[in-house]
């Protein structure tokens, strides 16, 4: 029960990597706010899940990409459980395709979750942060912002963008208690990746040295860690959990 007592907020947390992150949270003791945009019913389920196992969790839907939505995701985190220790940002979403054909809106849409997302949310939890002097936030990141991805300028931008976010700020807060630090997954099986074909998935697979996906879990325990006292000397770092895929990119 590493986390006893301790109040995190995952955003995205109806499913996928988000989800698998409020439930290891959760079995470690602390109470978690589950965020989603739309889909109640899932968050609603991760919250009975987290019940059912004995631990405590509100659903709150807020739109990470509206600056009053994310502030409100935070105050109500305070009304409810009076702190936040963790944020975990994790909210993403993908508008893939190669430049040329790619829609000013589907530009807009992914900088403004994954990258505008991260920037409300931090600037929010980081009011109750520094008046406690400790918090740890991990942005989700993705291997697509260090290496690039043909027909994912978007994406590969907003998580690029989302490292360098990671490390200013980290350097702005660290003197306050607050560490600031990233995951990188690579492949994982999730909603987000399910829309690839038989064929697209197994040559990706391919490439990844450990020969097969990332399960959302083993993404979660890295994120686990990085809110656990284990890593209390480890600050705006990149950590890449992809079974060896950038060794091979
Ligand atoms: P996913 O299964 O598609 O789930 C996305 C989650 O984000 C859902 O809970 C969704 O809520 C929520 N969300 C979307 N837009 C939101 C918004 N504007 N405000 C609040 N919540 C929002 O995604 P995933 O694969 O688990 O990915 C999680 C994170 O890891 C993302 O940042 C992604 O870029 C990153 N990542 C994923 C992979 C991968 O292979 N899957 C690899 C590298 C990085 P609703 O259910 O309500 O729609």
């Amino acid at each position: 029960m590493e986390l006893q007592d301790q109040v995190a907020i995952v955003t995205g947390a109806s499913r996928g990597i988000g989800r698998a992150t409020a439930l290891r949270l959760a079995g470690a003791g602390a109470r978690v706010v589950v965020n989603y945009a739309h889909q109640a019913g899932a968050a609603e389920e991760v919250v009975a899940a987290i019940e059912d196992g004995g631990g405590r969790a509100i659903a709150v839907p807020a739109d990470v990409g509206d600056y009053q939505g994310a502030k409100k995701l935070i105050q109500t985190t305070i009304e409810n459980f009076g702190r936040v220790d963790i944020l975990v940002n994790n909210a993403g979403i993908s508008r893939d395709n190669l430049i040329a054909r790619l829609k000013p809106e589907d530009w807009d849409a992914v900088l403004r979750t994954n990258l505008t997302g991260v920037f409300n949310c931090c600037q929010a939890a980081l009011k109750p942060m520094l008046r406690q002097r400790y918090g740890r936030i991990i942005n989700l990141t993705s291997v697509v912002g260090l290496r690039g991805n043909a027909g994912q300028v978007n994406y590969a931008a907003a998580k690029a963008g989302v490292i360098g976010f990671t490390r200013a700020l980290a350097k702005e807060v660290a003197s306050r208690g607050i560490l600031v630090n990233a995951v990188a997954p690579g492949f994982v099986t999730t909603d987000m990746t399910a829309a690839l074909n038989e064929t697209a998935r197994e040559e990706f697979y391919r490439h990844i040295p450990l020969g097969r996906p990332g399960e959302p879990e083993e993404i979660a325990e890295v994120i686990f860690f990085l809110a656990s006292p284990g890593a209390r000397y480890i600050t705006g770092q990149v950590l890449v959990v992809d079974g060896g895929l950038t060794l091979a990119l």
